[in-house]
């Protein structure tokens, strides 16, 4: 208490946080993961490497690292992945050097993986994760959201519905649910759960005391 009266109070600096978005594809995850890095400062991108096709505007090292299997194998082999995962018959998997130097520098870090990467990184980084799951307010709106974004063909829509059911059996194993309804709630929200996160009480460190 006498400290506090004489020192400002300092805190050291924290380690960076793991915010893992997770949603079956078409919820929203992509669209409020992006509003969260245009809203926030100290909040960066994990960008994934995977064996899929470039969709027409993906930039190669931007939205993925776009690697053939051979190569994908051998950074998974070479322990260069922290989690990796088969989505919809490819492969996917978060790159382990960016995310150790980014936590270590206080860095927040955003990720955009399904249930299986969730569960490996929470294993993998037990303190630094916080899991967020999204849904979509019905299945009907989120087989109009996948046909409107129009970024998959018919087929590919019918797979990744098909499996959508299967994805949000998995929402009880992360800290936080937001159902994107009105899209302008959800991103309030999310931003909420990063302030709250950020204020954590076990997150910080008191130099002055
Ligand atoms: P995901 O990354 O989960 O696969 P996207 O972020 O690509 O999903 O969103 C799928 C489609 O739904 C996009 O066309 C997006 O603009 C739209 N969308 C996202 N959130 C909402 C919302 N709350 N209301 C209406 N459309 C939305
Ligand atoms: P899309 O092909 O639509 O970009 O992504 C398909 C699915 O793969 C989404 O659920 C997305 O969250 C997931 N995904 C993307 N990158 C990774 C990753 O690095 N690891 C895991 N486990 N899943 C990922």
């Amino acid at each position: 208490m006498s400290l506090i009266k004489t020192n400002p109070v300092q805190f050291s600096q924290r380690r960076g946080i793991c915010f893992v978005l997770s949603a079956p594809s078409g919820a929203g995850k992509s669209t409020i993961a992006n509003a969260l890095r245009a809203s926030q400062k100290n909040l960066f991108p994990s960008v994934s490497v995977t064996t899929r096709s470039p969709r027409p505007g993906e930039k190669n090292g931007v939205h993925y690292h776009f690697l053939t299997k051979e190569k994908f194998e051998k950074q998974s082999t070479n322990g260069e992945l922290l989690e990796w995962a088969t989505v919809f018959g490819k492969s996917y998997g978060t790159p382990r050097g960016p995310v150790e130097k980014q936590l270590s520098e206080g860095k927040d870090i955003v990720f955009d993986i399904d249930w299986q990467g969730h569960q490996l990184i929470r294993n993998a980084l037990p303190n630094d994760v916080v899991g967020i799951f999204i849904l979509p307010p019905s299945i009907e709106e989120l087989e109009r959201r996948l046909r409107s974004r129009a970024l998959d063909n018919g087929e590919e829509i019918d797979k990744r519905m098909s499996l959508a059911i299967h994805e949000i059996s998995h929402w009880n194993e992360f800290d936080y649910i937001i159902v994107n309804n009105r899209l302008d709630e959800a991103i309030a929200q999310a931003e909420a759960i990063l302030t709250s996160e950020r204020l954590k009480t076990s997150r910080q460190q008191l130099k002055n005391v």
